[in-house]
């Protein structure tokens, strides 16, 4: 299995995955337009997609995914609750995904993915992280949550490649532009991860297979890419665990394939 992360941050975010010949999606908040070109340069042509997984319903995940849906004939699963939003209501085929499943994705020769789904806690209900695994390898992605949830831990454990989100430097984002609400929303149990409460997330998901780390979701007023890496260096460094490589996702162009 493979993974790219076509684009991550508060603008949008998209990851690619092949397993075998089966092309899937997580998330595809960005704009068609914006889309089309990254899944061109990254080898997917027109109706190349089987599946598309929508963590939640914010716009930064879920903006294309029924039109893309439809341009490449694949399934969109995502929360029952947001099927009838506009983003995913043009989809050929809606599939309902839940907290606590486990379910198999099919390719069109015959491969297959098993797809974890686990509720967060995010002030969209529902928000789920998923964990797919394919060949006894695992990727999990995990972005979108307000505080450190031991529950979401144990149940997305034992990645070999993990995509974490580290979205806000506490000081920066108190010192920030934000409004007070915004702040409040953002630092909030049902907001998202500080490069701290990550890092007490990464302590609990580093298992022996994980390879990769991939810092996502970073904001762009309210952290640093140093600041974020340095969080999860520091961690790593104390787990003992520096064989572990650390990519930082951007907004603005594709990460380079991973392999799971
Ligand atoms: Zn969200
Ligand atoms: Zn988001």
């Amino acid at each position: 299995m493979q993974c790219r992360v076509l684009s991550s941050g508060s603008r949008g975010n998209c990851t690619l995955v092949r397993a075998g010949d089966m092309r899937l999606l997580v998330d595809a908040g960005l704009t068609l337009r914006a889309l089309t070109p990254r899944l061109e340069e990254a080898g997917v042509p027109y109706r190349g997609l089987d599946h598309i997984l929508v963590t939640h319903g914010h716009l930064d995940h879920a903006r294309s995914a029924g039109a893309l849906a439809k341009r490449h004939d694949a399934v969109v699963h995502c929360p029952e609750a947001m099927m009838k939003n506009r983003s995913v209501a043009r989809a050929p085929r809606l599939s309902a995904a839940s907290s606590g499943r486990t379910w198999e994705l099919e390719g069109p020769y015959g491969d297959t993915v098993a797809v974890h789904a686990q509720a967060l806690p995010h002030d969209c209900h529902p928000t789920l992280g998923y964990r797919l695994q394919h060949e006894e390898r695992r990727l999990v992605v995990l972005t979108d949550l307000g505080k450190v949830d031991e529950q979401v831990a144990r149940s997305l454990s034992d990645a070999h490649v993990l995509v974490l989100e580290f979205n806000h430097c506490t000081e920066m984002l108190a010192e920030g532009p934000y409004t007070d609400s915004l702040k409040r929303r953002v630092g909030g149990d049902h907001g998202h991860l500080n490069n701290d409460q990550a890092s007490a997330m990464l302590e609990r998901l580093a298992g022996p297979n994980l390879h990769t780390l991939v810092l996502a979701h970073l904001s762009e007023k309210n952290n640093t890419p140093e600041r974020a890496m340095e969080a999860a260096f520091g961690t790593l460094q104390r787990l003992g665990r520096t064989d572990v490589e650390v990519m930082i996702a951007r907004q603005d162009e594709s990460l380079p394939p991973i392999e799971v």
